[in-house]
């Protein structure tokens, strides 16, 4: 089976979520939050880089910008 992985925004643990499920409303499995699935980018800034980027286990597509 097709198996994806959703972090929980609220309590940051991982789901492991079937693919044949992935449109259906989920929840986390330690909080019970609703899992959402990003279809935006995520702004983050350097206090939240560490965790979100470095820390991520799965592909994570980064874009770096700066002010001028
Ligand atoms: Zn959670």
């Amino acid at each position: 089976m097709d198996t994806t992985i959703i972090r929980c925004r609220r309590c940051g643990k991982k789901n492991r979520i079937a693919l044949k499920n992935i449109d259906s409303k989920l929840n986390c499995g330690h909080c019970r939050e609703r899992l959402t699935i990003l279809d935006s980018p995520l702004n983050i800034g350097e206090l939240h880089f560490e965790k979100e980027v470095l820390q991520e286990t799965g592909l994570v597509g980064v874009i770096f910008s700066a002010d001028t």
